[in-house]
């Protein structure tokens, strides 16, 4: 048995961005803003590198695979710094793709690289949407293990800890199978400079929603976004006793 794992990676906002919402509140300014790859993606990539460094001779192939903007390359370029062998840029232009045209564009890569496994972010942080492994899961009939935390492979059955309120919840399953990735599941490397110049000469294939047959014109549309409301500032107090008078002020106790 081997393991030809697909890591779909996104192009976001850096997470360490402030977002402001645009002038026609449809979206945030993505003018001058630095994107990076989506944390949880990253978590998904540094998994199959584990998997492959623990289990040698096991893992075939790890492709990374992006449906986004020509740059969403860099980000690619990056996952194949990071390890991953070959990469896929999907290229739609600046259209925004939702988790279902995604889905159906990653079940085509799927086909096409003979995957039998798939690690993905749980969420992607620029639309919240967790909905991508679980729509995939449904397209392909694999099954499926979400907000995984630990992962561990016994041959052809992983067996995946899942992160659920108050405790955890461990499932098994036979590949192919779609695995979701939570914030606890590790801590993702950081890229060395000469691999950097390595990956250049790895494989990045581009191709188009056309070449792959999938239709990815939105089927909702953006009312309004809105920033919460600026909450009052806050006050100091000097001792328990002037936070206890201040809480009785404001009957709060
Ligand atoms: P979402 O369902 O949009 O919250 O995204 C969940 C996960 O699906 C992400 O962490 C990625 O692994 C994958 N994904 C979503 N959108 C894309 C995209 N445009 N390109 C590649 N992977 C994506």
């Amino acid at each position: 048995m081997s393991l030809k794992i697909l890591v779909p990676v996104k192009r976001v906002i850096d997470f360490a961005v402030k977002p402001i919402i645009n002038k026609a509140q449809t979206g945030v300014e993505t003018k001058g803003v630095k994107f990076s790859m989506n944390p949880f993606c990253d978590i998904a990539l540094e998994e199959s590198l584990k998997i492959r460094e623990s289990n040698k001779g096991l893992v075939d192939e790890i492709h990374a695979v992006s449906i986004g903007p020509t740059k969403a390359q860099d980000i690619l370029r990056t996952a194949l710094a990071k390890g991953a062998d070959t990469s896929t840029l999907v290229d739609v232009g600046d259209e925004e793709v939702e988790p279902l045209a995604v889905a159906k564009i990653l079940k085509k890569i799927v086909e096409k690289q003979q995957s039998n496994l798939i690690i993905l972010g749980k969420q992607a942080i620029d639309d919240d949407s967790n909905q991508t492994g679980q729509m995939l899961a449904g397209l392909l009939g694999w099954p499926q293990a979400t907000n995984a935390s630990k992962v561990e492979i016994n041959g052809d059955e992983i067996s995946v800890t899942r992160e659920i309120d108050g405790g955890s919840d461990t499932l098994k399953a036979k590949l192919p199978m779609i695995i979701t990735t939570d914030l606890r599941l590790n801590e993702p490397r950081y890229v060395k400079l000469p691999n950097i110049m390595k990956a250049k000469k790895k494989p990045l294939e581009k191709l188009s929603p056309k070449d792959l047959d999938i239709e990815i014109s939105k089927r909702l549309q953006t009312l309004k976004v809105q920033a919460p409301p600026e909450r009052p500032a806050g006050v100091k107090v000097e001792s328990v006793d002037e936070l206890i008078e201040k809480l009785k002020q404001v009957k709060a106790i």
